[in-house]
């Protein structure tokens, strides 16, 4: 079994549910006592998020590169970011280090293109929705038609990660602001959606959309203990 090197803490939320998600499969594996060989770096979200606000991405980019590279010297085998927004970085950050970084938006776009759909709706932060470093993977390494949602509809996906996800808040009126926007992503033409914060899969699930909903976190995860165990 190799080694998995998890740079976490954003929010720790979310690094929780991947260290339950990577041993929970390593045990399905493997059976018996067997759980997951892995490292976790846990960074202090106000530092990250702080940054982020500040639009600070290079101090943010050296912060993520030092992770990677603590992760490395401890024996990750390969180390992964979790979350969606920092993986604005990701190639610097794998050119930085000498094992791979697995990415997460390439086990979710696998995934949607196995199960034969093409036009997807994207929620995520701000960054993610907004910037091009993680719908121009979608589009451009796996062939992804991405929709995001309009500006008020982001303004709410990003404020309700920040004010109250992040923080451990779930509020049952977040969750039909968000199944409202996924409604919306369907009349456009969305056959899935990606919940493409890793930290959405605690608000909402099935039930909540009327297409299929692709978690990042779990779809992450998985690809960790496969890499794992190959
Ligand atoms: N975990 C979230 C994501 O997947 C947001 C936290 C962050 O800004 O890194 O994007």
């Amino acid at each position: 079994m190799k080694t998995i090197g998890l740079i976490g803490g954003m929010s720790w939320e979310s690094s929780a549910v991947y260290y339950r998600l990577i041993n929970d499969g390593v045990r399905r594996r493997l059976g018996g006592l067997h759980s997951a060989r892995c490292l976790i770096w846990s960074f202090d979200f106000a530092d990250i998020e702080a940054l982020q606000r500040a639009g600070r991405w290079d101090d943010a980019t050296a912060l993520m590169i030092d992770a990677a590279r603590r992760l490395e010297r401890g024996g990750a085998a390969f180390v992964m970011i979790c979350t969606n927004t920092m993986h604005r970085m990701a190639d610097d950050v794998q050119d930085a280090i000498g094992v791979s970084l697995l990415h997460i938006a390439d086990p979710t776009a696998d995934r949607i293109r196995a199960d034969g759909l093409r036009r997807v709706g994207l929620l995520g932060t701000a960054f993610t929705m907004e910037q091009d470093f993680y719908k121009g993977r979608l589009a451009g390494r796996h062939g992804l038609d991405v929709l995001v949602p309009d500006a008020d509809d982001r303004q709410t996906i990003h404020r309700v990660i920040f004010q109250e996800l992040v923080q451990g808040r779930l509020l049952p009126a977040s969750r039909q602001a968000c199944r409202e926007i996924i409604g919306r992503l369907v009349e456009r033409g969305a056959q899935a959606v990606i919940l493409g914060c890793t930290e959405l899969m605690l608000l909402l699930g099935p039930q909540d959309s009327p297409v299929p909903l692709y978690d990042t976190t779990a779809l992450h995860a998985q690809a960790a203990v496969t890499m794992s165990l190959e």
